[in-house]
């Protein structure tokens, strides 16, 4: 009756016959509670930040909003919970337990790992530890940070002798760039200066290759940040030299040629040319931060097509690749729209971190609705619930996480266990910087480029946070307070020094028709979904603003006109019974398989037009481990009824039949819980005949 759990249990009578059988460590039991989110306050020895926002120099054209300095926005309620679980996991450890970034590391002066893996693990353990004021945490940052800054070679170049691929130093110069936003260290402009000017130096005889080709993007952004800060003129020269020997990623996306599912022998990798052209323009990474390419070089080049080249690279990726928890597939090459294809966990935090910077420069309301639904769903998706064990690359429809090849692009047979390297280290390494970037991108500063008169604040994507910062002269302080994305209301309490007008803008999401604004109590004008809508007004201390997004479940299309379900940013998911076996112990942690215990196979019986007629929403506290299983604060029912037809082979979901489909099976209440609280999970359903 049921071959799939017949098999699990084979499997697991197997792995415990040899002593490899564990049930997954109970989680974390939440330590309190607090009502809808309200703030936990920012530990009180981090002092009121109020430092001047940095905007682009001329002759850069200007981006529509700005970034404030970090330290500005500090995390609060469900959001420092999560910070602070990641970092008592790997995050807060990855040294203590894996050599690459370990006492060894290049990047500390040892002879170990001297490439990406130090840097990338620095890209998110500088935010990390700085916005949670983590001493021990802000420590172990130090020590590699300290070794790059001391150790700069004469001529100007930084990082490990035995290693002089430009790349991983694009990394540590992101790394640097906040280090000396949170902290002011006067020796990071100069280091970075002396090293810009060797770089440029050396670039023509030593130019871009294979994966600082691709990246070229991601050290334009410390260029720029540099340039906006010391205005030295070389730095628009070697922002145009990055430019002409890096990959035109605009070009490749105005005539998007890679529609289909990239194979192995597509881009002839047993041939050995997995760094050639073809290979790194269809690598899920390189495509996740090509995101950014068109509004970063717009800076330079001060081209509207270039700044909307983002939308419209977007635009493809989802076309012929698009999944429903808000990625493109990239296992790890373009994997097509089936949802049992994976995304890389790499691709997830540099297409949030690509977005991020997108929506600071273009100001497209559409850039913060993708960048939450990366945060809220894909992201946090691909953790175990202590953040201890990762995935290398999710599935949509996510059925079992065991060792085989199949449905893979390019990649191996750990792909999709969690762990502390499956498959490959990158992830391991980078994905530090998911949450920490996110934070800094909550709020953001609008206004001219030269006339500070015409400031105002934006509330780019929501989550619970405190931001300090200076508008028009005078400090403001705002506290958000919120359960969202799980609940609807958003309550801004706006604290200014002194009385100060400045409009105060609000993303309202292209979903959410009928949102409501009240500003004390006083219903104000909502604009559009799809906009921002501002409320410009003199603000008084204690003023308050509470938004409500309309809730109601939506039916969103996928591949073989399959459904998702939605509500708010997230997307819903069918949890498959999960059996966690342990694979091996690796150091402090350990690699995991996950075998479904229960049927998966459900069609859903929702009236499209109308869903909310057919779902029922059960909400409750939001408190710690809003993404998991056993704390999720909000479920949903529908009907659904079983597709005998439809299984899996080789732990995968075959791809789903085409919709509408019709089954004699009996009708059945189904669940649906956040697609981030389901490690096993059906995401995309095949639609009942109505
Ligand atoms: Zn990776």
């Amino acid at each position: 009756m049921l071959p799939l759990m017949k098999y699990t249990s084979t499997r697991r009578h197997f792995l415990n016959r040899l002593s490899l059988l564990s049930v997954a460590s109970s989680l974390p039991v939440g330590r309190f509670l607090f009502s809808s989110g309200a703030p936990v306050l920012a530990n009180s020895t981090t002092s009121p930040t109020t430092k001047s926002v940095v905007k682009n120099r001329a002759p850069l054209a200007p981006s529509v909003f700005h970034f404030l300095p970090l330290g500005s926005i500090q995390p609060a309620g469900w959001l420092r919970l999560q910070l602070r679980t990641q970092a008592d996991g790997l995050s807060g450890h990855l040294d203590e337990t894996w050599a690459d970034v370990g006492p060894d590391s290049g990047w500390l002066g040892g002879k170990g790992e001297s490439w990406e893996r130090g840097p990338y693990y620095l890209d998110g353990l500088v935010p990390l530890a700085h916005l949670l004021n983590d001493a021990p945490l802000k420590a172990k940052a130090q020590r590699y940070i300290d070794w790059t800054l001391d150790h700069q070679a004469p001529n100007g170049m930084i990082g490990p002798t035995s290693n002089d691929d430009w790349w991983p130093r694009f990394v540590m110069l992101k790394a640097l760039t906040q280090y000396q936003e949170f902290t002011g260290d006067s020796r990071v402009i100069p280091v970075m200066d002396k090293y810009l000017r060797y770089q440029l130096s050396q670039l023509p005889q030593k130019p871009l290759h294979d994966w600082s080709k691709f990246r070229w993007q991601d050290e334009l952004l410390s260029v720029l940040w540099l340039y906006n800060r010391t205005g030295s003129s070389y730095l628009l020269e070697l922002a145009q030299l990055l430019r002409k020997q890096g990959y035109d990623w605009m070009a490749q996306f105005a005539d998007f040629q890679y529609t289909q599912r990239i194979t192995a022998e597509y881009i002839k990798l047993e041939k050995g040319e997995g760094l050639k052209d073809l290979a790194l323009a269809t690598h899920g990474v390189n495509n996740g931060q090509a995101i950014k390419t068109g509004p970063v070089w717009s800076q330079v080049s001060g081209s509207g097509a270039d700044r909307d080249a983002v939308l419209r690279m977007i635009s493809e990726l989802n076309k012929y690749h698009g999944l429903p928890n808000g990625m493109f597939s990239c296992d790890e090459h373009l994997a097509g729209l089936d949802p049992s294809q994976g995304s890389e966990l790499c691709t997830v935090v540099e297409y949030m971190f690509s977005l991020e910077h997108s929506l600071a420069i273009v100001g497209d309301p559409t850039l913060g609705d993708r960048l939450e639904q990366l945060a809220f769903n894909a992201l946090p998706g691909t953790f175990t619930d202590d953040m201890w064990a990762h995935q290398y690359n999710q599935e949509p429809n996510q059925v079992e996480c065991s060792l085989h090849r199949k449905p893979w692009t390019t990649d191996g047979p750990e792909s999709n266990l969690y762990g502390l390297e499956p498959n490959f280290g990158c992830c391991a390494a980078n994905f530090h910087q998911g949450w920490p970037k996110f934070v800094a991108s909550l709020f953001m500063l609008s206004g001219a480029q030269d006339d500070a008169a015409k400031d105002g604040l934006v509330a780019a994507v929501y989550a619970p946070c405190e931001v300090r910062t200076e508008v028009r002269g005078v400090a403001v302080h705002i506290v958000e307070e919120t359960g969202y994305p799980f609940q609807a209301s958003v309550r801004f309490t706006v604290n200014p020094a002194m009385p100060v007008s400045f409009p105060l803008q609000f993303r309202i999401p292209a979903w959410a028709a009928g949102t409501t604004i009240h500003v004390n109590g006083q219903s104000a004008p909502v604009s559009e979904p799809g906009s921002f809508a501002s409320v410009d007004r003199t603000w008084k201390a204690g003023d308050r603003v509470e938004i409500r997004f309309p809730m109601t479940p939506r039916v969103s299309r996928w591949f073989h006109d399959s459904i998702a379900i939605e509500r708010g940013p997230l997307v819903f998911s069918h949890n498959v019974g999960e059996s966690w076996v342990k694979l091996r112990d690796r150091g402090m942690t350990a690699d995991w398989q996950v075998y479904p215990t229960s049927q998966w196979n459900y069609a859903l019986n929702v009236d499209a037009d109308a869903p909310a007629k057919s779902i029922t929403v059960s909400e409750s506290e939001v408190g710690e481990g809003p993404f998991t299983s056993r704390r999720t604060p909000v479920r949903l029912s529908v009907k659904g009824r079983k597709l005998n037809d439809w299984r899996a082979e080789d732990g995968v979901a075959n791809p789903l039949p085409q919709s509408p489909v019709v089954s004699d099976e009996p009708e059945e209440t189904i669940t649906l819980i956040p697609y981030a609280a389901a490690k096993l999970r059906i995401t995309a359903f095949p639609k009942c005949k109505s």
